[in-house]
């Protein structure tokens, strides 16, 4: 009788680059599974946006496997479980799976680990989302690094990582008679369907990652180092749900950029692989930053409680244009621009002095590229309590910022229409524009767009002095 191995997949949904489908391909029967595992939904489960992402990059996955000759078998139920009732019906004497590294999988997968390596069972993991796993990276007293920059400038000197693998051409069949649960049964897709947005944006898949880096790599990242900070352009590379969900790996992206006839925007963009990089060393070493700062002194942060400030930032009606804009992209597209990300960040943390947490939260269920890492470190990083952190006196001042990162207006008019007739020296900041160019810009302040909630000048002084409280 062949020999079976079970692939486990998880955030890897991809054929490229695969180490565990790679080793489990050497077997005689490979049984490809997707566990709707609910431990690992907890305390983070995913919100609508990375549900419908996840609902449409299995059916890609699916479908791929299907190519070459094999399936995905999808079952719901804890991982140990379910694990052990498809060794047992199939004889499968391996399971191989790729890390995660958010402190609740680690402890799944170790505790997975240990039981089936004592069933007799041969149980590896492999390293496929990262291009240094975190316990491989220390500073030079042997401790975790806290600060960015030399936290890069260690990694390059680690030298680059191995070059991605080709997806194997076929795959072996699959073990008799199992029988997969329905992708539709998981219950991921909305029961209204508020998802045109996402659908219009995006190409969930392994397909859809491949066809957005090559875009990129052939019409934005010779221009990388300065449009990346424009959200009215198309600057970046827009992979973060990609990279998210394992539908495209870090190495292949390295090896696109080597292989990409520009020096330019190579190494601000590797940078940038950095951050999510640092961010996931960050959650590693200290796992309690997803729901405390990593500066203790913010424990003690007089944040204030404002249902109805909280409510109008959610929904792009704080009156503060570059913002609202910003909110209302990730209402319709699950994703939004990280320079957007700081300004609306920072508006919620400094200005509003709500804490991060709810701001955290927000993101996590209208994100399609949610991270645990990413979101955190992004998080902390702007409310000036995590890591590296921008100063907590450092306020963004997001009708300069809008003026000089959107300095046409495109975006702002884009994702506002109610203020596109405006001019453009008064787009980002409506409240300071006569009335005779409101009047003639169709635009009713207070009705058609809300004043401001908060005085920007004021509020900062507020939250400096908040600051000083804890310092
Ligand atoms: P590019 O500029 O093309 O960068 C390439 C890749 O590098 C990205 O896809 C991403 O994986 C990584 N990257 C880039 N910038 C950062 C960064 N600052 N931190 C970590 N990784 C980075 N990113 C997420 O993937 N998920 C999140 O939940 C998330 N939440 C955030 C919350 C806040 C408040 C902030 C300020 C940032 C957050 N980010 C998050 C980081 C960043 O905004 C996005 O990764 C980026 O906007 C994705 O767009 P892109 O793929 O075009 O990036």
């Amino acid at each position: 009788m062949p020999d079976t191995a079970i692939l486990w997949f998880r955030r890897d949904l991809r054929l490229t680059d695969n180490p565990a489908l790679l080793r489990a391909a050497e077997a005689g029967r490979v049984l490809p599974l997707y566990i709707h595992a609910p431990e690992e939904e907890m305390p983070w489960a995913p919100g609508a946006a990375s549900r419908w992402w996840l609902h449409h990059s299995l059916t890609a996955l699916r479908e791929a496997l299907r190519a070459r000759g094999s399936d995905l078998v999808i079952r719901s139920g804890a991982g140990i479980e379910v694990l052990r009732e498809l060794l047992r019906n199939t004889g499968a004497t391996q399971v191989f799976w790729n890390r995660l590294y958010e402190p609740v999988c680690i402890a799944r997968d170790s505790a997975i680990k240990h039981e089936l390596r004592d069933d007799g069972i041969v149980c590896e993991s492999f390293d496929a989302a990262l291009l240094h796993e975190p316990w491989t990276v220390k500073n030079k007293a042997g401790a975790p690094f806290r600060v960015f920059t030399p936290f890069w400038k260690h990694c390059r000197q680690l030298g680059d990582a191995p070059l991605p693998q080709p997806a194997p051409r076929r795959l072996p069949p699959l073990p008799k008679g199992i029988v997969s649960s329905s992708l539709d049964a998981l219950g991921l897709l909305p029961r209204i369907g508020w998802d045109a947005g996402l659908a219009a944006a995006w190409q969930p898949g392994e397909a859809g990652a491949l066809h957005r880096l090559r875009e990129f790599v052939h019409r934005a990242l010779a221009d990388y180092a300065i449009d990346r900070d424009r959200p009215d352009l198309e600057g970046s590379s827009r992979l973060s749900p990609h990279l998210h969900f394992g539908e495209i790996g870090p190495r292949q992206l390295v090896a696109a950029l080597h292989a990409a006839a520009t020096e330019h925007g190579v190494d601000p963009f590797l940078r940038q692989l950095g951050w999510r990089e640092f961010a996931h060393h960050l959650l590693y070493h200290f796992p309690h930053t997803a729901d405390r700062p990593l500066d203790a002194r913010f424990e003690s942060f007089p944040w204030t409680c404002n249902e109805e400030a909280l409510a109008a930032w959610q929904h792009g009606r704080t009156g503060i244009p570059i913002v609202d804009a910003g909110m209302r992209e990730l209402w319709q597209t699950g994703w939004m621009h990280n320079r957007v990300r700081m300004l609306a960040a920072s508006l919620l943390t400094k200005n509003l002095r709500i804490d991060w947490h709810a701001g955290a939260k927000w993101f996590w269920d209208t994100l399609v590229d949610a991270d645990l890492a990413n979101n955190t470190l992004g998080w902390q990083w702007t409310a000036g309590c995590g890591a590296d952190a921008a100063p907590y006196f450092r306020v963004f001042n997001p009708v300069l910022q809008g003026a000089r990162f959107d300095p046409r207006g495109d975006y702002v008019r884009r994702w506002l229409p109610e203020l596109a007739r405006l001019p453009t020296e008064h787009l980002h900041a409506p409240w300071q524009a006569p009335a005779r160019v409101l009047s003639e810009s169709g635009v009713r302040l207070g009705i058609d767009y809300p004043l401001p909630i908060v005085d920007l000048a004021d509020s900062r002084e507020t939250a400096l002095a908040a600051w000083q409280t804890i310092r």
